[in-house]
């Protein structure tokens, strides 16, 4: 049942592709220029790159349809295999048939599934492999990968070689960093980054809507919503790098509409500000996270999550004691060792900061970065700990409306830190106005660019007299 000769005719048209590509895609420029030059050298040479494609970025920002796309465009066969939990060597090289149960590897099935022997092959979650005493499913998908050897990819339960060669292979990752060296060696990775609201706001219009209109059986005049609303929507009722609770808020509206349509029989439902509450309920997210008011020991940092960008307040107090250090909130090391160096740097600069000679020695600090339950590591939090350990020991409250980032070193130089793009992000959307960061990047959206006034700063006195409040 597997294909041996069965193939498709690749569309060699760049056109073509770049249309089906931006037809099914609002903005990612730079995503879709990058894969036009890898299709293109295929067209040109015939044959499969050496390198893999991979895509990488926060859930539900387009990979997989990205994907789905290029084999819209090649008019190819698209097949999608899952690897996020798979640790067994066996689950892509298939079981021996002596046992019971046995089955072919995903890869042999996934290609029965084409039924061509040329389709594009999804590699989800490449970064979710583990490894067990079963053997490392990394290397199987070293062989699988490997021009050199996968026109000879051999299955336990087949036990003929197969040929993948002609497969179109896409990988997809959230995080760069569980993918294994040797495998990653093998991959050109091409970043695809959060969203900012506008953008969202686009996608929404352009892309999302339609779709979901057609999937509930909708004329576009039977559900009228504003650019207002779904702003609303995108605002307050998610949080997230991605488009997808989004459309799920847009199918939800689709499904409560089909329904007053039916029960109240109106002939079209205008979705306003009471309409939003009545269907989708109170938004779970306030307008902004950010601070009430200004605040002595309590500044705003930038964060890098798995999810895009966020805030996160650091509080420092001290009180009669020791000169005890207590940290909390589930920090890593990296973030641990960031607040020693902030309070030696201080410590170190007491009399230029004004500090009381004996304060250290005779109290205790206590550092605290709240939602104790997520992980948080990275050395990009440095400034932030040093500029609320300043303002609690000087008593200076710090701006709520400011947020930071960057590496603090022992001299007090500001280093530059990754993710900015995030960052500035989701400092936007949470109603900071000003940041200060290490390095400018373009990265640095236009639309968040032009709402935010942002200070470079590589010393730590460019940090406090731009974010202690005069
Ligand atoms: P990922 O694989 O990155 O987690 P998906 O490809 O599943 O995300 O995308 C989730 C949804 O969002 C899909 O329905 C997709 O079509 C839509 N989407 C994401 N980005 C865009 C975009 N730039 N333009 C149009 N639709 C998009």
């Amino acid at each position: 049942a597997i294909p041996w000769n069965v193939q498709t005719e690749d569309n060699k048209d760049i056109l073509f592709a770049e249309q089906t590509l931006n037809d099914q895609h609002f903005g990612l420029e730079k995503v879709k220029e990058r894969i036009l030059e890898y299709l293109a050298v295929k067209t040109m040479t015939g044959k499969n790159p050496s390198t893999i494609l991979c895509l990488v970025g926060p859930p539900g920002v387009g990979k997989t349809s990205l994907a789905r796309s290029i084999a819209d465009a090649l008019g190819r066969k698209f097949v999608k295999v899952s690897l996020g939990g798979v640790k067994d060597e066996s689950e892509i090289r298939g079981h021996r048939r002596t046992y019971l149960g046995a089955l072919p590897g995903r890869m042999i099935q996934a290609m029965k599934k084409a039924g061509t022997t040329n389709p594009v092959f999804l590699l989800d979650e490449i970064d979710k492999m583990a490894s067990d005493h079963k053997g490392d499913p990394a290397s199987a998908m070293l062989e699988v990968l490997d021009p050199e050897q996968n026109s000879q990819f051999s299955d336990n339960y087949i036990e003929e070689p197969y040929d993948l060669s002609k497969v179109l292979f896409i990988a997809t990752a959230n995080d760069l960093g569980g993918i294994p060296g040797p495998l990653r060696d093998r991959l050109e990775i091409i970043e695809v980054s959060s969203y900012t609201e506008q953008e969202k706001l686009m996608i929404v219009k352009e892309h999302l809507i339609k779709k979901q209109l057609e999937a509930h059986s909708l004329k576009p005049e039977q559900m009228i919503l504003s650019d207002d609303i779904i702003m609303e929507i995108i605002q307050h009722y998610t949080r997230e790098a991605g488009v997808r609770e989004l459309e799920r808020y847009i199918a939800k509206l689709c499904r409560k509409t089909v329904l007053a349509i039916l029960k109240e029989k109106v002939e079209s439902v205008t979705i306003d500000q009471d309409k939003l509450v009545e269907f989708l309920g109170k938004a779970p997210f306030d307008h902004t996270k950010k601070l009430p008011r200004p605040q002595v020991g309590v500044v705003t940092g930038m964060a890098y999550t798995q999810f895009g960008g966020d805030i996160l307040p650091i509080e420092v107090n001290h009180f009669d004691g020791t000169g005890k250090f207590i940290i909390t909130g589930q920090l890593g090391d990296v973030m641990k060792e960031s607040a020693s160096i902030a309070l030696d740097y201080l410590k170190a600069n007491k009399e230029k900061y004004g500090l009381d000679d004996k304060a250290f020695e005779k109290q205790d600090i206590h550092i605290h970065v709240p939602e104790g339950a997520i992980k948080k590591d990275g050395p990009s939090a440095g400034v932030t700990l040093t500029t609320a350990i300043y303002s609690a020991f000087t008593n200076k409250p710090v701006r709520d409306d400011v947020a930071m980032t960057g590496e603090i070193t022992l001299r007090g130089n500001v280093l530059p830190i990754g993710g900015l793009k995030e960052k500035s992000i989701s400092a936007h959307r949470s109603g900071i106005r000003k940041i200060i960061i290490p390095k400018d990047i373009e990265d640095i959206p236009e639309s968040v660019r032009n709402d935010l006034e942002i200070v470079l700063a590589d010393h730590i006195d460019t940090v406090l007299e731009h974010a202690i409040v005069k």
